[in-house]
């Protein structure tokens, strides 16, 4: 291939603590394509826990640091450990996020702040971190989970702040890639649809299951597996000439 990526070679992915989540399928999926792991999440224990069952079932390196992805003292000490303990990173998978169903005429100050903080300032603070060791490595793959509340105005669950952060996202990394092109480093986001995890508000009845699918061209819910596969086309090898792109994995619920 074209881009050699080098055969030892961490990935950071932010969110992987969530056991039903598309933050664990991200760093399954790549474990299996032969990345170390970083795991950074809210709880230390979770992180360090999911970490370990990935190390033994993939027979790779990995461990988890605990921090808020908004608090950038948090994010460089748990980042500067995983660079002491595994091999050199050039991979960052932004999964971490929360979601806001609040309607916009009842939304808080304190809830648009903390959906900002979170979802757009978080993936900042863990990007610029991550991307100063990249452009050092001369190579770099970051890829940021945004959705398609940004795309059609919420829709799913959340609300205005949620879209608003997540729109941010696709500029974000459009300007991000154009930057760190020169270093060999990629920037790209993926926009899931509606996917069977936890995030709005708890477990997806079947009847909000069928809701969705209605809606979709493909017949059935979105699985994490469905976004870790776009994630880590993106994160491999073969994937160095795509920078600033934004992909869909929405079964068909919205095109652009
Ligand atoms: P999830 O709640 O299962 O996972 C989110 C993870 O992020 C959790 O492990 C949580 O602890 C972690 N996290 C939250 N705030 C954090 C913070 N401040 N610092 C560090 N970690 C933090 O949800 P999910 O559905 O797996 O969502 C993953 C990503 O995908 C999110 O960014 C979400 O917005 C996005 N997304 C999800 C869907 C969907 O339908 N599930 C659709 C589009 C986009």
């Amino acid at each position: 291939m074209l881009n050699n990526l080098p055969t030892a070679r961490t990935a950071i992915v932010t969110g992987a603590a969530s056991a039903r989540g598309i933050g664990r399928s991200v760093a399954e999926r790549l474990a299996e394509d032969g990345w170390s792991i970083g795991i950074i999440d809210l709880d230390a224990s979770a992180s360090a826990e999911a970490a370990s069952e990935l190390a033994e079932r993939f027979d790779v390196l990995a461990a988890g640091w605990g921090a808020d992805i908004s608090d950038p003292h948090a994010v460089s000490r748990a980042l500067d450990e995983a660079e002491a303990s595994l091999p050199p990173l050039v991979g960052l998978a932004n999964i971490a996020g929360i979601s806001s169903p609040t309607p916009y005429l009842e939304l808080t100050l304190d809830e648009w702040r903390r959906q900002m903080d979170v979802n757009l300032t978080g993936v900042h603070i863990v990007t610029q971190r991550a991307a100063r060791s990249m452009v050092r490595h001369g190579i770099g793959r970051i890829v940021s989970i945004s959705s398609i509340s940004a795309q059609r105005g919420g829709g799913t669950y959340s609300k205005t702040p949620y879209s608003t952060a997540k729109a941010g996202l696709i500029g974000f990394t459009r300007s991000v890639a154009r930057e760190l092109g020169e270093f060999g480093v990629t920037a790209n986001t993926v926009s899931p649809g509606p996917i069977d995890t936890d995030i709005m508000g708890g477990r997806l009845t079947e009847e909000r299951k069928q809701g969705f699918i209605d809606e979709q061209i493909v017949k059935r819910i979105g699985a994490p597996a469905d976004v870790a596969h776009a994630v880590a086309f993106l994160m491999s090898d073969g994937a160095g000439f795509i920078t600033g792109q934004n992909v869909n994995v929405n079964g068909g619920q919205y095109m652009s």
